[in-house]
Order: structure tokens, then C-alpha cells, then sequence
């Protein structure tokens, strides 16, 4: 069976629910020969990952789930390989972060009206990670409300629910932009998938491309198979490069780790193209 990689993973220090060590392993005992840790708007997770995947035998390349909007939708943009010193993009995380942890604050509070819940039942014992309505979800199925993170997205935690409040995301360009300025690449994350009402459209491909878009993220087990090939055709017009990846959550998510994957090729070519390889 040719190498298989796997491109964006979640751990704890964002909303997976296992170490970054963990997914090292698992990606080990099921075969895979790499994957990229990409949790949301951190690095924190890389050393770990970096350590246990050498001990397991498993290629380590360090990723990013960027946290932007383009047009009023909410747009999740892969980064892989950047510099974590990158002083522009360090400033623009540190803005999502803060407004995460505001927002997170603020949606418990309204919670907590109806709901036996607290920040303390979401707070992290001061682990580094970063927040987001999953932690919020965590905390509800413990506290016996649901029974699991995606029932409790459905009935209070989605945007159109009374306790949902946005947080500051970057304008999708912008991110593009940084994301190169730090020497990474730029891969528009499951532009199809299906919890959203239609996916990405052209001009904002168009846009995005400008900006210095690399890759596009196809083959996820969220996007929708109709939505696909009119991005697929986009894609081929305008050389963006095409990833698969799982977008594994831990028990977070249905999403198995290595479920989708990318080939060889696409994993070396990107380790040829970015700033920090492994
Ligand atoms: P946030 O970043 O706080 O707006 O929360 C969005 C995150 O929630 C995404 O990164 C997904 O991983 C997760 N998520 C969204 N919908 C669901 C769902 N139905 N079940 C579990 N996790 C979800
Ligand atoms: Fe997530
Ligand atoms: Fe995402
Ligand atoms: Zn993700």
C-alpha cells in the first residue's frame, strides 16, 4: 500500500481530545507514515508532537487551523510549516485567542441561565489550549444535559441559537498573506463542508488565490460530494494543489484519524516549500 499522510489532526491544545503524543502513536499503530498536528490558532502542541513522532517512527509536519472570515462566512484556513516567531501573525493569533477566551466567557454566562454550568467547569487547570464552543459542549454533556458534543452543537451551541456569539476571526486574505509572510502554506480548509449552507464560492476563491492561496482541502469526510467538483475545476484551472486529511478530533468528532489522506508526493512537495519542514 503506497504512504499515507494525514494533514489535519486536533489535539488538547485545542478541541481534540487527546495529546499530541497520542495522535503520534495512534498515527503509528494504524499505519500512517506522517501527519500534521493542526490545531486551532496554536503551536503549542508541536514540540510534543514532533518528540513522540520521532520515538514512533511516524514524519511530523508542523500545522495550523487558522481561525478567519471572508464575506461574512467563517473560513478555517490551514497553515503548514510557518515560522512560530513570525511577529505579524503571532499579533493576529493573539487577537483570536483573547476574543475566543472573551466569547467563551460571555456564551457560559448566558448559559449558566438556564444551565447548571460555570467557567470553572470549562477552565483548563491552566493547560495552554485554545477555547472554543467543543469545551463549551464538553461541559454540558458532563453536566448530564446531552449526550454528546455534536447534540449539543444542534440544539444550543450553533450560530443561529440564542446563546451563540461570534468571536473576532482575520479576513481570509489577510491570513493568506501571513501566512506566507511566516514562510508556510496556505490551504483553504474543508471548503465544502456540509454544516454550512453552500460552500465556498468562486470569487472568494478568486480572492483568496490572489492573496496567495496554495492548496485546497477536497477529500475531507465533511465536505459534501456535490459541492466538489466545481472547486475540483477551479482548482485544476488555477494550480491550486488538492489535500485529503481527516480533521480528526479525538472523540470529539466522528472523524477517524487517517480516514482521508494525502499521497506522498503532496506531503514531500510541501515539506520542500516551507519554512520549518519538521
Ligand atoms: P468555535 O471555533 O468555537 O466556533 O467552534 C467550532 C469548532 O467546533 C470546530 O472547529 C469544530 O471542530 C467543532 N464543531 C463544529 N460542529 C461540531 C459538531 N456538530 N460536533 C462536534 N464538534 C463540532
Ligand atoms: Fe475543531
Ligand atoms: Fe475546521
Ligand atoms: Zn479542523
Amino acid at each position: 500500500m503506497p504512504a499515507r499522510y494525514d494533514l489535519h489532526t486536533h489535539s488538547l491544545r485545542s478541541d481534540g481530545t487527546t495529546t499530541p503524543g497520542e495522535i503520534a502513536e495512534e498515527a503509528a499503530s494504524i499505519g500512517l507514515a506522517g501527519f500534521a498536528l493542526t490545531d486551532h490558532d496554536t503551536v503549542e502542541g508541536w514540540a510534543e508532537a514532533r518528540t513522540v513522532a520521532g520515538r514512533v517512527g511516524v514524519d511530523f509536519l508542523p500545522g495550523m487551523e487558522v481561525t478567519t472570515k471572508h464575506d461574512n462566512r467563517s473560513t478555517h484556513l490551514l497553515a503548514y510549516g510557518i515560522d512560530p516567531g513570525s511577529r505579524e501573525l503571532n499579533n493576529a493569533l493573539d487577537r483570536v485567542r483573547h476574543s475566543r477566551e472573551r466569547r467563551a466567557r460571555k456564551m457560559v454566562a448566558l448559559l449558566a441561565a438556564d444551565f447548571d454550568i460555570d467557567w470553572q467547569s470549562i477552565d483548563s487547570d491552566g493547560e495552554d489550549r485554545t477555547v472554543g464552543r467543543p469545551h463549551i459542549a464538553d461541559a454540558l454533556v458532563a453536566a448530564g444535559y446531552f449526550p454528546d458534543r455534536s447534540t449539543a452543537f444542534a440544539e444550543v451551541l450553533h450560530p443561529r441559537s440564542r446563546y451563540y456569539l461570534p468571536t473576532y476571526a482575520i479576513e481570509t486574505a489577510d491570513a493568506i498573506r501571513m501566512v506566507r509572510e511566516a514562510g508556510g502554506l496556505p490551504v483553504l480548509a474543508h471548503p465544502a463542508a456540509g454544516r454550512m449552507t453552500r460552500s465556498v464560492d468562486m470569487s472568494a476563491l478568486e480572492v483568496f488565490v490572489a492573496a496567495g492561496l496554495w492548496g485546497i482541502e477536497l477529500d475531507h469526510p465533511e465536505n459534501l460530494e456535490r459541492w466538489i467538483p466545481p472547486l475540483a475545476e477551479f482548482a485544476a484551472r488555477n494550480g491550486l494543489h488538492v489535500t485529503g486529511a481527516s480533521d480528526y478530533h479525538g472523540a470529539g468528532k466522528d472523524n477517524r484519524l487517517g480516514e482521508r489522506t494525502s499521497s506522498a508526493e503532496t506531503w514531500n512537495l510541501i515539506r520542500s516549500l516551507v519554512a520549518v519542514p519538521r
